[in-house]
């Protein structure tokens, strides 16, 4: 089957089928290049609120270049990859210094900004501009491999570019085709058939408009397809974490300005491995000897690419007249729920909730001795 056949069955299977999602309401290519970079390891359904909460606050790139680092963060708190809101605001302060403010058109402009690959300024230009720039992601990877039956790693480069190629033929067959708004059509139409049809696992073959034509399902081996390399296996990593409370407040850290979750908040923690001995001795070597002795409250596990973490969670009262050891500073609850925290740590926050916090270690929870300002983000690692 040709470019063109396949690109009109797609579009026309896209008109019908396709999820009515907030950002498909909107050629703003602002509004498109915010749900494009909040796609990007994130599933749609958790997508859709931050989505609609970033455009009431943030509307347009002069509002994302001005707001404060502090609350572009807690606005993505909990969508992870932070880098990503980083790179969000670095670009629209560029877009206003370079381009007044106006969303570059061009897709090599778009693939300037910060943060911004072949993707994301395939996917802009196409659905915003509907120009016949190609798009390449984890679903278009598996649909297009099965559909040709692809032998290859897609990550290598031989079958990497021969898939950018396919792709762009087939954009630019739906650019020919001449209908309105055919290049974000199509490239959603790929999306769209990656996410909800031609699945990882599974795949719903019965209802694919281009089952006809799948070379994978013809030889009943779509399974094999994208051939990926072996996961490198899980990396299990400890992390021994102290909620310090003094009355009703907790301290608390700002992370540093480089390097994971950069200038997120949390409380003081470490990972720590079989030579950092018994875990109430790393607690006091973490917050200082002012502690009561600790108890051990909580643990939470959670998975981040391959590393499996488990964050053991260690509570104790604070109870010398200094402040506990390296950079931080008292919060009462009330304050902690408007700081942007590591997801982990914001789940401690939750569970700290007044029925928590008033418990044996906090004798009030909205008052409390007045702190100091917190100190700044730290630059260390
Ligand atoms: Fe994917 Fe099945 Fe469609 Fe082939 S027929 S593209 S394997 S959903």
């Amino acid at each position: 089957m040709n470019s063109a056949d396949l690109a009109r069955i797609l579009m026309d299977w896209f008109a019908l089928q396709a999820r009515d999602l907030p950002w498909r309401r909107t050629s703003d290519p602002y509004g498109v290049w915010v749900s494009e970079v909040m796609l990007q390891q994130t599933q749609v359904r958790t997508v859709i609120p931050y989505w609609e909460r970033w455009m009431r606050e943030l509307p347009d790139v002069e509002a994302l270049a001005r707001a404060e680092e502090d609350q572009v963060l807690k606005l993505w708190e909990g969508l992870g990859y932070y880098r990503r809101a980083r790179h969000l605001q670095a670009a629209a302060r560029l877009i206003v210094e370079r381009h007044r403010g106006r969303f570059p058109r061009r897709p090599a402009e778009i693939q300037a900004l910060p943060g911004v690959g072949r993707y994301t300024a395939g996917a802009v230009a196409s659905i915003a501009f509907n120009q016949p720039e190609p798009i390449l992601d984890g679903n278009v990877v598996r649909v297009l491999t099965r559909l040709g039956a692809l032998v290859g790693d897609p990550r290598g480069a031989p079958l990497r570019d021969r898939l950018w190629r396919i792709a762009k033929h087939l954009v630019q067959a739906a650019a020919d085709e001449g209908r309105p708004e055919a290049c974000s059509q199509l490239n959603q139409a790929l999306m769209e058939l990656g996410a909800i049809v031609c699945l990882p696992s599974g795949p719903q073959c019965e209802l694919c408009p281009v089952r006809t034509h799948c070379r994978a399902r013809a030889k009943g081996r779509q399974q094999d397809f994208p051939m990926l390399p072996a996961r490198p296996p899980p990396v299990p990593v400890r992390m021994i974490v102290v909620v310090l409370t003094r009355g009703a407040r907790f301290w608390v850290r700002r992370r540093p300005l480089e390097g994971v979750n950069a200038g997120l908040w949390e409380f003081p923690s470490v990972e720590v491995g079989a030579a950092d001995g018994d875990e109430v001795g790393v607690c006091r070597r973490l917050t200082g000897a002012g502690m009561a002795q600790p108890t051990a409250w909580w643990e939470i596990r959670h998975a981040i690419t391959r590393f499996r973490i488990t964050q053991k969670v260690y509570r104790a009262e604070w109870r010398a007249a200094d402040r506990p050891a390296g950079q931080g500073c008292w919060r009462t609850l009330t304050q902690l729920e408007d700081l942007a925290f590591t997801a982990a740590h914001r789940r401690i926050v939750r569970r700290l909730g007044p029925a928590s916090a008033a418990g044996a270690l906090s004798t009030s929870l909205r008052s409390g001795p007045a702190t100091k300002p917190c100190s700044k983000p730290r630059r260390d690692t």
